[in-house]
């Protein structure tokens, strides 16, 4: 199956308009292959400096601009919180959702995930829909309830359908920013069970639904995990922020 695949960088709270500068014209001379497409998520003050860089240099379409969260509401009196209309203003197609950081230090719950992935699917952004379990959920056996109960408000609230335009990313919390990766054999099987969630309510959707794997990517490990059958590319944080090991991943998916 010729899916497209991705390779997504997650600056987290890290970055700053130098890094933008240099990384725009550090990927303007990326190679990739063919099917894959590469986003970038930085904090929100740089999303418009991003897209000037991007439209200076004129990069290739290849390339998309993310925003690492959003407000599920299209706008009014919340404080510090940013909207999809802001994002696409400022050139975001793509926008994480979920990320372990959001649910486990700001109390996001999966219904919460779950009205922001709708928010961002009404307005035409694509969201990175973000699951994992836990390190104790791992050894307890609990991974594959865990992703379903993440999952399945997702499917609730938006319909199946609408899985055409979302991207989910798989990254075991225990892996993030660890230094431990997933095995390439053990994250295969968790995405594998995955794709087959999703097969269980529409197969059409669940073969052509990009499945990234997260969680200490570096250009070591990143040719053996994206050649998994059910990996197509990964969400990068750590190594994204380092122009010549993310040009390495980015060349290998
Ligand atoms: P990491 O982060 O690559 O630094 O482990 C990945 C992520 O949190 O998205």
């Amino acid at each position: 199956m010729n899916r497209l695949s991705i390779v997504a960088a997650n600056w987290k709270m890290n970055g700053s308009l130098a890094l933008v500068n240099s990384m725009v014209s550090e990927l303007n001379n990326v190679t990739l292959n063919e099917n894959v497409e590469v986003v970038v998520c930085p904090s929100f003050p740089y999303l418009a400096a991003f897209s000037l860089a991007s439209d200076n240099v004129n990069l290739s379409k290849a390339f998309s601009l993310g925003a690492q969260n959003l407000n599920e509401f299209a706008n009014g009196a919340f404080t510090g919180e940013v909207s999809t209309s802001m994002l696409q203003e400022v050139g975001a197609s793509y926008v994480i959702v979920g990320h372990s950081e959001r649910r486990s230090i700001y109390n996001e719950s999966s219904v919460l995930v779950a009205h922001k992935v709708k928010a961002a699917l009404s307005a035409g952004l694509k969201p990175i829909l973000c699951i994992g379990e836990s390190e104790d959920e791992r050894v307890a056996e609990q991974t594959e309830v865990v992703l379903a109960a993440q999952l399945q408000p997702v499917i609730d609230e938006i319909g199946i359908e609408n899985f055409k335009n979302v991207v989910i990313a798989y990254e075991p919390v225990w892996a993030i920013g660890t230094g431990k990766t997933a095995s390439p054999e053990m994250a295969q099987a968790t995405h594998q069970f995955i794709r087959e969630f999703i097969a269980k309510v529409d197969e059409n959707v669940a073969v052509k639904l990009p499945l990234l794997y997260g969680g200490s990517v570096n250009a070591t490990n990143c040719e053996e995990l994206f050649a998994q059958a059910d990996i197509d590319g990964g969400l990068i944080g750590g190594a994204s922020l380092k122009a010549e090991e993310f040009k390495i991943i980015c060349s290998a998916a």
